[in-house]
């Protein structure tokens, strides 16, 4: 018998990682405390969490998942079927229906799950899945896992999608983008795509994951920003655990979506429904989020800030407005020496590399939240002055 073995494949993969220094590593923060992450006994301040309005800390939000866990415990100790869907599902399903503008809205454990939950469910042989090409990882997955063919289109190529979608004209389509591009943070053209979809009878699906809470009338995501309603983009997805700072997703739009995905969407039916206390704090991160109206107002001009502040060192910006304020560097090494330096001025700042991003376009992934302060802004500034960057003399 010769069958290779397959544990000493993988370990010759991971190898082969480390060897191009593109290593994953775990590192565990001993403890977090709004931006300050304590890791290693070090307090760094951080630049890479998705808590973007600072939510997660919120007092209301604690005293929500403790009251309800002391009333109805920890576990919903079944899936949403059988006997998991409890009354604060139920109520945060009906805020986030609200919220977002749609008939119904459907929860999901994770981001992940929810994305090949609906790919899987209205997808199969014979149809074709068109997508933007920086979309998420599980965009891309929940297509796979569908069996059907999945096109990618050039980032924000609008006519590009449009003729992926002409190579198929008698098959059932389907459009899926991210609202805004997560380690890009540029807002996708939607109205552009809705108007490409109706024109070419697709169905248009958006992940508004960084978008919801942050963009948006009162927080709504990207997708009421560009005044589109559930009869434009049918499948509205978003997350819990970032903008919102809890955990878990959900899919948003017309009752027969909502309905079919109940039926036939296996990453829903077959799980643990998130734990009922989680489900109170995250329904009160929905009001806080569209009430407390100041964390937009200040994220917004930290983010302006930085980038007048960046742009002022001539640092390599993308043309992103949103949270997200990746720094383009390109080469893996260069990233992440980068990272370092930043980590020994006592910042944590993500090295974002291969396969993560495409290859030569390795980056600092800079996120602003509402929980850090203007001084937090100018020691990353100061910081980042200090580093040396290709073709600067400083
Ligand atoms: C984070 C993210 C997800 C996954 O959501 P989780 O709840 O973390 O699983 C999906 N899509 C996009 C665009 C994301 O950024």
């Amino acid at each position: 018998m010769s069958r290779p073995d397959l544990l000493q494949r993988l370990a010759a993969s991971t190898a082969e990682r480390e060897r191009t220094q593109l290593l994953r590593r775990l590192r565990t923060v001993e403890h977090a405390d709004g931006p300050w992450l304590e890791i290693g006994g070090r307090r760094l301040l951080s630049f890479c969490s998705n808590d973007y309005l600072g939510l997660a800390r919120h007092p209301q939000l604690i005293d929500a998942l403790v009251r309800a866990a002391r009333e109805e415990g920890v576990g919903s100790a079944s899936a949403h079927l059988i006997c998991g869907h409890r009354a604060e599902h139920a109520e945060l399903e009906e805020a986030l229906a609200v919220w977002t503008g749609r008939e119904r809205a459907l929860l999901f454990s994770t981001g992940y799950m929810a994305n090949l939950g609906v790919l899987q469910a209205l997808l199969g042989p014979g149809d074709v899945c068109v997508q933007d090409k920086l979309n998420h990882a599980c965009l891309l997955d929940g297509a796979k896992l569908s069996g059907a063919e999945l096109k990618r289109y050039p980032h924000a190529d609008v006519a590009a999608a449009g003729r992926q979608l002409d190579a198929r004209p008698d098959a059932v389509a389907l459009l899926a983008t991210d609202g805004v591009f997560s380690m890009d943070g540029d807002v996708a053209p939607l109205r552009e795509l809705a108007a490409l979809c109706a024109d070419a009878q697709a169905t248009l699906m958006v992940d508004d994951a960084h978008g919801f809470g942050v963009l948006g009338p009162h927080g709504s995501g990207t997708v009421n920003a560009a005044g589109l309603g559930q009869h434009q983009v049918p499948v509205l997805m978003a997350t819990l655990g970032k903008a919102l700072g809890c955990a878990g997703a959900f899919v948003a739009g017309p009752a027969a979506l909502i309905e079919g995905l109940l039926q036939f969407a296996r990453p829903y039916i077959y799980t643990t429904a998130m734990p009922p206390a989680l489900a109170a704090a995250a329904l009160e991160a929905v009001q806080l989020a569209q009430t407390e109206t100041w964390r937009r107002a200040k994220l917004a001009a930290l983010i302006t800030r930085f980038r007048r502040g960046a742009g002022e060192l001539g640092l390599p910006l993308l043309a992103s407005s949103s949270a997200i304020q990746p720094l383009l560097l390109g080469s893996a090494a260069a990233t992440f020496a980068a990272a370092q330096a930043l980590e020994r001025h006592g910042l944590l700042v993500t090295a974002i590399r291969a396969p993560t991003v495409p290859a030569g376009q390795a980056r600092l992934r800079i996120t602003l939240s509402a929980a850090h302060e203007t001084a937090h802004v100018d020691q990353l500034l100061g910081a980042l002055e200090s580093l040396h960057w290709p073709g600067h003399s400083g």
